[in-house]
């Protein structure tokens, strides 16, 4: 796959499981198999994960997942040699924990041999010492700085499959340092807040801090990280880039937060819809909403869209209404069964 360059911000997450454990890794990564998530990176920690990647791809090829398999590598830069000896597509290394540069270049020099990707990531926490004392903390001139050196290096070794990264715990520093980087580098950049916490407040903080890089045109991969299910990322990623418009697939729900005019189970009804569209590849924009007040105004901009009446609704198919009025125990399946039929 393409990264950076004007192709489609990539989606990524990261596995949890222990990596040596097959069984698990296996079953964790199907939970993402058709999510619409791109890539797939895996922590190797010691010489037991890097020797288990060839067994994690060829089973999931058995499973027809193809996803590419990202190494992340952080302590020790060994392990970067034996990840990429053991397939790994791509490698994302901390060049500031390789304290021996000429290994760097050891690694670079076989990552253009086998053809392997690297991702460069400049942490705040692995500064180098002479930025820290030029700027005083790891600020975001400090940050950008860092990345931009390495970039030169990994450059001047001839070497272009490579994006970078820039992470700080601090979202306004992370945001800014990655600002600064794009606006003297076309490096390809992996963008995410760290450590955002569990599925709600995370989502808030991915959100603002993602979707104020995308909004500048920065970033070309994503990884929104939470203390949740791998799935669970991979669908908050989706929801973001499809409310920046960059994510051109499957279904966008429109509903109401209902009010004293609803007289449906309109809850009910959204949860059944979405779920029965889930597998929906091609773009369509449903709206579900709870009465006659906005329900047509919305289902005109909609391709599919159901205005809730009294213990009823109305079905409308591009703007234009399809039944007038339907049941609400046969809502769903008439609705669903309209979709289906049209949206081929
Ligand atoms: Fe209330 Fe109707 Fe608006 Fe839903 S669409 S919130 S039911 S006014």
């Amino acid at each position: 796959m393409k990264i950076g360059y004007g192709h489609p911000v990539a989606i990524q997450t990261m596995t949890s499981e222990k990596t040596h454990d097959l069984g698990a890794m296996i079953k964790q990564i199907l939970t993402v198999k058709d999510s619409g998530c791109d890539l797939i990176r895996i922590s190797i920690p010691d010489e037991a994960s890097a020797l288990a990647l060839p067994k994690i791809r060829a089973a999931l090829e058995a499973e027809g997942i193809n996803m590419p398999l990202v190494a992340d590598i952080h302590f020790s830069p060994e392990m970067a040699f034996l990840a990429i000896e053991n397939g790994a597509d791509k490698v994302r290394i901390n060049p500031g924990n390789f304290k021996d540069h000429a290994r760097l270049k050891d690694l670079i020099a076989l990552a253009k041999k086998t053809g392997t990707a690297m991702r460069i990531g400049v942490n705040a926490g692995s500064l180098e010492r002479d930025l820290l004392e030029k700027h005083g903390h790891p600020t975001p001139e400090a940050l950008a700085e860092s990345a931009l050196r390495w970039v030169k290096f990994v450059e001047d070794e001839g070497f272009e499959n490579f994006c970078a990264s820039i992470k700080s715990e601090n979202a306004l520093v992370n945001t800014e340092a990655n600002r600064i980087f794009a606006s003297q580098s076309d490096v390809p950049l992996h963008i995410g807040v760290t450590h955002a916490g569990t599925l709600l407040p995370g989502t808030v903080k991915n959100t603002i801090g993602i979707s104020t890089l995308l909004q500048q045109g920065i970033g070309d991969t994503v990884r929104v990280s939470l203390t949740a299910p791998i799935a669970e990322e991979v669908q908050v990623c989706k929801y973001i880039l499809k409310a920046l418009g960059l994510y051109a697939h499957g279904t966008d729900i429109i509903s109401c937060p209902t009010c004293a005019r609803c007289e449906i189970d309109l809850p009910a009804l959204v949860a059944e819809v979405e779920k029965a569209v889930a597998h929906i590849k091609k773009p369509i924009r449903i709206s579900v909403l709870g009465c006659a007040v906005n329900g047509p105004g919305e289902a005109r901009e909609s391709d599919f869209g159901i205005a809730g009446g009294k213990g009823c609704g109305a079905l409308y198919y591009r703007g234009e209404v399809y039944k007038a009025r339907v049941s609400e125990d046969q809502l769903v399946s008439e609705f669903v069964k309209l979709i289906e039929e049209k949206a081929q």
